[in-house]
């Protein structure tokens, strides 16, 4: 990272240190993606046979080993997971920031 090149070390640090400051209840870390999609039931004569699906319903798409699928969100749990989704993309960001901070230490035989 070109910007980090104009850091100096102690500066590297004080950046870490406010990053790590900006991290928040790992306790809620869920990956993944909230998707809405419709859905075909199960009953043959049903309208969503000819296209009008029901829902939207709400999805978590996970990525995970290699594979992604995703998880039905009940209506009640849709506030709590956009919640938990949001806050890790925060987090992921910062600790995303961070690594390369410790990249940009490592390099500079800095890294403790
Ligand atoms: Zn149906």
């Amino acid at each position: 990272m070109s910007e980090l090149d104009d850091l100096s070390v102690r500066q590297l640090l004080v950046r870490r240190r406010r990053l790590a400051a900006g991290l928040s209840a790992p306790e809620r870390t869920l990956r993944g993606v909230l998707v809405h999609k419709g859905r075909r039931c199960s009953s043959e004569g049903c309208r969503c046979r000819s296209g009008e699906l029901h829902g939207p319903y709400a999805y978590l798409a996970v990525y995970a080993g290699g594979r992604s699928r995703t998880i039905y969100v009940p209506q009640a749990s849709e506030e709590a997971a956009a919640a938990h989704v949001e806050l890790t993309q925060r987090n992921e960001a910062l600790l995303q920031e961070i690594s390369q901070i410790n990249l940009e230490l490592l390099r500079r035989r800095a890294l403790e």
